[in-house]
């Protein structure tokens, strides 16, 4: 492909990006700079259950004509199915929400230990004092395991890593305290954020009918308690799975949200901030959801 109409097919909006605060490795003004050099306008910062990135995230961007909406990601547990949420729009000085993700951060800290001990007992040598400083005062999760992972030698990619030792059905997987999904979009909402489900095909086992139904199902439960959008164009999704995807949220009248949920991760092929993203009217739709939020009217 040549490389103008490379530049058109780019995505000027990216909503799925994450930073140092959480288990991103660029910092939130290296991120900003180099969305601003692959030429977005829009984008959100969406840590894991982070907010922290946002100031300076947001100081960064004012200074290279990138919006930055604040973002979060919450993960979701519903009988052993892990359902993550993004909201954007939060509002960071609300402090029953920060103390909430505080807590969630207490438990990341608690569960990151207790891999590291069972990979100790699998024989693999990571130390928790290396990985808490790769995690350097972030929300601690498994990629920074991994990466500890990858200095020493144990594999070559973090993603190897979660293959075999940290993913669901990994040797060392230790699971977490989390909300349901309903109660993370009720928690969104309160706070007046706009909640989004992240990367839909994550927790289906197929394409089939019955597993499109069954998506289909969980979002219109969702959608009763807040549920605003969906991601339908994501990270490395093929064209099937966008078609699906959209016809998913036309079915339901979900806003088609997406991004690249970029973190520097150091595995091959990671999917670069605005590869793929939504359209630019998903922002004004979003708003539009954001100004029919109780307590968000144009008072
Ligand atoms: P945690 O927040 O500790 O539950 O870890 C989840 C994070 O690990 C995700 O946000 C991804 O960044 C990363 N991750 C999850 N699954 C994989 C995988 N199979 N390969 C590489 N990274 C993954
Ligand atoms: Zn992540
Ligand atoms: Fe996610
Ligand atoms: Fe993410």
């Amino acid at each position: 492909m040549n490389n103008r109409l490379e530049e058109l097919l780019k995505s000027r909006v990216d909503l799925h990006l994450h930073t140092t605060m959480s288990d991103g490795r660029l910092s939130p003004t290296e991120l900003v700079t180099l969305c601003a050099k692959r030429g977005l306008r829009q984008i959100a910062i969406t840590d894991h259950d982070s907010l922290e990135g946002l100031p300076e995230a947001q100081a960064a961007a004012a200074d290279l004509g990138v919006d930055v909406i604040s973002g979060v990601e919450l993960g979701a547990d519903e009988t052993g199915r892990e359902v993550h949420l993004l909201g954007y729009f939060v509002d960071a000085d609300d402090p029953e929400l920060s103390s909430m993700l505080a807590g969630f951060r207490q438990g990341r800290t608690t569960r990151g230990r207790r891999i590291v001990e069972r990979l100790v007992e699998l024989d693999v040598h990571v130390s928790w004092d290396r990985v808490l400083a790769l995690s350097d005062g972030g929300a601690v999760g498994r990629p920074h395991i991994a990466e500890a992972m990858v200095e020493k030698g144990y594999v070559q990619y973090p993603k190897e890593a979660f293959d075999q030792y940290l993913g669901r059905s990994g040797t060392a997987y230790v699971g977490r305290e989390r909300v349901t999904p309903a109660e993370g979009v009720a928690v969104l909402v309160k706070n007046g954020a706009v909640p989004v489900m992240a990367h839909p095909t994550y927790y289906m086992s197929g394409d089939g009918p019955k597993e499109v139904a069954r998506l289909t199902e969980t979002l219109a439960g969702l959608q009763q308690v807040g549920l605003a959008g969906m991601e339908v164009h994501y990270g490395d999704y093929t064209t099937r799975q966008v078609e699906m995807l959209a016809s998913v949220a036309s079915e339901l009248g979900l806003i088609q949200c997406g991004g690249s949920d970029y973190h520097a991760s150091g595995n091959p092929d990671e999917t670069e901030p605005g590869k793929v993203g939504p359209p630019p009217e998903v922002i004004g739709a979003l708003q539009d959801v954001r100004g029919r939020l109780p307590g968000q009217g144009e008072a």
